[in-house]
């Protein structure tokens, strides 16, 4: 594969951070531009940074004495500097919606963590292993912005990553009908530590806003087809959500109850989570996880601290799959919020978009 150009937009931030340290030893994407709000404009990365890293490895060196350019106002010079951007930034809805297609429009791809594009149809949501069938709308979205290379893609939300993946291949098989959830999320899925969200020391917050209607909602895009340039989305399985903020620095764990069409025996689950694998895997994609769905047979697994770096954070872990009173199965999943989750789900999506062509260095004609 050759080298891309790629610069980070919000890298200062939570996300920005896990981009800036996943880049770093990339084998395909280069971070040549780091950006973010005009508060960081002209700081060096690690000034802009301060107290605010997060991640227990070191901020990358070949990044720390980076000028950080502003987002907004250095628009142009960044979309004509890089082959693409990443982007990561807190910032109002329709603004994050105006930035992302402007950068678009200027003929610089966006692969984006943020929830603004996530309902617009010709955006594709990608989870690589489950949809990577819906960049076929990247033509009809560049038809729509007038452009040649530039587009959107987004990456659903983090809560979901878990407990999507492990009923997906179930899906396809026994046909999912009903599915309750409730997810237990890390701190650092609202861009917070403990020593910058004191309140979640010792505490459980029974509310994350707009999360449960991410967790029910973006689901059924996963599973939509590509009709005209859209993506029209499912209308099955019909989900519904508890999101519950727990004190853990990273990982999203979900407590899952399914009810199928056709309901299956625990080896068939058990084996349909085995032979799992896709593009990302079948491709060899640098970030991919050789093994997406790990089942646990202990009582007391997956655990957060413990199983949440699996194969480099991009691994879905799953575990007490047993039957239920009410619904069919119940069972336990998790995913790295910030890895599989953001940072490095769309590092992976890149890839994928890089390996399908949507993304090519511009030197190439
Ligand atoms: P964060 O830690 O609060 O970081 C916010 C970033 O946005 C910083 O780099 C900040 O730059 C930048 N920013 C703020 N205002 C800006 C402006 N006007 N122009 C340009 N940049 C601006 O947030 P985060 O947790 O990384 O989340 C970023 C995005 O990713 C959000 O949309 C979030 O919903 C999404 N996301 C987060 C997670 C997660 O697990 N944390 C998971 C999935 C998706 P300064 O440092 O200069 O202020």
């Amino acid at each position: 594969m050759k080298e891309f150009k790629v610069g980070i937009i919000g890298a200062t931030g939570m996300v920005g951070q896990r981009f800036a340290a996943l880049l770093a030893e990339h084998p395909w994407f280069k971070v040549t531009l780091l950006a973010a709000s005009p508060r960081s404009k002209g700081k060096t990365y690690r000034d802009a940074v301060g107290g605010r890293w997060a991640l227990t490895t070191p901020m990358p060196e070949t990044l720390a004495d980076m000028v950080c350019l502003d987002a907004t106002a250095d628009m142009e010079e960044i979309a004509k500097s890089v082959d693409f951007v990443f982007c990561a930034v807190d910032m109002p809805k329709a603004q994050i919606k105006e930035l992302e297609t402007a950068y678009a429009k200027l003929e610089c791809p966006v692969v984006s963590n943020n929830s603004a594009h996530r309902n617009t149809a010709d955006v594709p949501m990608i989870i690589p292993e489950l949809n990577p069938q819906h960049s076929d709308v990247i033509p009809a979205q560049r038809q729509r912005l007038g452009t040649k290379r530039g587009f959107v893609a987004v990456k659903s939300n983090c809560s979901l990553q878990s407990y999507v993946p492990a009923l997906f291949p179930l899906h396809d098989e026994f046909g999912v009908v009903d599915v309750l959830v409730c997810t237990y999320q890390a701190i650092s899925g609202a861009g917070k530590t403990f020593d910058t969200w004191a309140e979640m020391n010792d505490n459980v917050i029974p509310f994350i806003g707009g999360e449960e209607e991410k967790s029910e909602l973006e689901p059924l895009k996963i599973w939509g087809n590509v009709k005209n340039g859209e993506i029209v989305s499912a209308n099955a399985p019909r989900f519904t959500a508890q999101c519950i903020r727990v004190p853990v620095s990273d990982g999203h764990l979900a407590a899952v109850f399914a009810r199928f069409k056709k309901k299956p025996s625990k080896e068939q689950i058990l084996e349909c989570w085995k032979s799992f694998s896709a593009i990302p895997q079948e491709a060899n994609l640098p970030s991919a996880p050789k093994q997406f769905l790990h089942y646990f047979e202990e009582d007391n697994m997956p655990q957060t601290k413990l199983q949440r770096d699996l194969e480099g954070g991009m691994a879905v872990s799953v575990g007490r799959l047993r039957e239920d009173t009410q619904y069919d199965y119940k069972f336990i999943c998790l995913s790295h919020n910030t890895l599989r989750g953001a940072a490095g789900g769309a590092v992976l999506m890149a890839e994928l978009l890089a390996y399908q062509g949507y993304l090519e260095p511009v030197s190439v004609a």
